[in-house]
C-alpha cells in the first residue's frame, strides 16, 4: 500500500552517517547515496546507538536467541497448545509457542530465551549486534529445553530431528524499560520510534502511529488519551543510562536502576 503510494523503499542500504544541515534539513548519508529531508525518523530499535551517538549506554542491543523444535509425539496432534508459556525460574526465563494449525511447520514448538544459562548469566550478549551467529551454551540449552519441561508428555522425538530452526536477533533495551518515542530535544526534525525490550510486537506499530500524529502536530489531548507518557522521549530519560534488564532484576535494585 505505501509503495503505491510513491514510498520509495531502499532494502540492504545502511544510514552510516545522519548530520544537520545548515538550512536545517537533515542529510542522511548511504552508500548509495545522501538523503535529505527536513524530518528524519530513525526506527533502529537496538542499533539506535551506531548513529545516534548520544543514545550509547541508553538504549543498549542484547542479542535474544530462539530456537523451532519439532513436536515430540507425545505432544497434541497437528496444532498447538492452547496459551503460550513462559518458564520463569530464578536467574532466568524462556518463552514458547506453538505453530497453530493451518500453518507452516503447524505443532512446532518455538522456544526462546535461555540468557541466564550463558556464561555470566549472558553478559556477553548484552551489546552484541551479531545476529549471523548463535551462543553455543544457550544453544545447548535451548535444544534440551523441551524433553526437560514437558518430561514424559513429550514423547519420542520427531524422526527428522528435534530441532527445526534456531536463530538470533537483536533488541534495544533502555534505562526505564520503555521505548523512546518523540522528536529528539533540541534537534528540530529528527524523530526517534526506537527501543522495544523484548516487547516490540506489541508495541511498535501504535507508538509508530503515535509518532506519526507528534510530526504532523496533533499532539493533543486525544493522543494523550491512549499513549503512555513514560514512552516520550524526554532530556530526563536521555540522562539515564542502562542498569540491566528491569524485569529480570528484584524489584529494590529495580528502583535504583531506574532512577
Ligand atoms: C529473540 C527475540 C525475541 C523476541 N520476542 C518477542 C516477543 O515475544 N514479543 C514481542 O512483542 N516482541 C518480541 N521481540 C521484540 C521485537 O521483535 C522487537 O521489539 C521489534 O521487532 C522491534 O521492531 P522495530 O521495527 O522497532 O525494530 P527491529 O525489528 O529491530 O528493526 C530495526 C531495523 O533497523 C535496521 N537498521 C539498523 N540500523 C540501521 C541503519 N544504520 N540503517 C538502516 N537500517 C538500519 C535493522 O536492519 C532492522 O531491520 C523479540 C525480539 C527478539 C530479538
Amino acid at each position: 500500500m505505501g509503495l503505491a503510494r510513491g514510498l520509495n523503499l531502499q532494502t540492504w542500504t545502511p544510514a552510516t552517517g545522519l548530520r544537520k544541515l545548515e538550512d536545517g534539513r537533515w542529510e542522511v548519508a548511504t552508500p548509495r547515496g545522501t538523503v535529505v529531508a527536513g524530518k528524519v525518523v530513525v526506527a533502529t530499535n537496538g542499533y539506535t546507538a551506531a548513529i545516534l551517538d548520544r543514545f550509547r549506554g541508553v538504549i543498549v542491543p542484547l542479542r535474544g536467541q530462539v530456537t523451532a523444535q519439532r513436536p515430540g509425539s507425545g505432544m497434541p496432534f497437528g496444532g498447538c497448545l492452547p496459551t503460550t508459556y513462559s518458564f520463569i525460574y530464578e536467574g532466568g526465563y524462556e518463552y514458547m509457542a506453538t505453530r497453530p494449525s493451518g500453518s507452516l511447520f503447524a505443532g512446532d514448538v518455538v522456544i526462546g530465551g535461555g540468557l541466564g544459562k550463558a556464561e555470566d548469566g549472558g553478559l556477553e550478549e548484552y551489546g552484541t549486534t551479531d545476529d549471523t551467529s548463535v551462543n553455543p551454551t544457550i544453544s545447548e540449552y535451548l535444544r534440551g529445553a523441551l524433553p526437560r519441561y514437558f518430561g514424559s508428555n513429550w514423547g519420542e522425538d520427531s524422526p527428522e530431528g528435534r530441532v527445526r530452526a534456531e536463530w538470533t536477533g537483536i533488541m534495544g533495551y533502555s534505562p526505564d524499560g520503555y521505548p523512546f518515542v518523540g522528536e529528539m530535544p533540541g534537534q528540530e526534525g529528527l524523530w526517534i520510534s526506537a527501543s522495544f525490550q523484548g516487547h516490540g510486537m506489541v508495541l511498535c506499530w501504535k507508538c509508530a502511529e503515535a509518532l506519526v500524529e507528534m510530526m504532523e502536530g496533533r499532539d493533543g489531548e486525544e493522543l494523550g488519551e491512549w499513549f503512555p507518557e513514560v514512552f516520550r522521549l524526554t532530556e530526563e530519560r536521555m540522562g539515564k543510562r542502562f542498569q540491566g534488564r528491569l524485569h529480570t532484576i528484584a524489584p529494590a535494585s529495580k528502583m535504583e536502576a531506574a532512577g
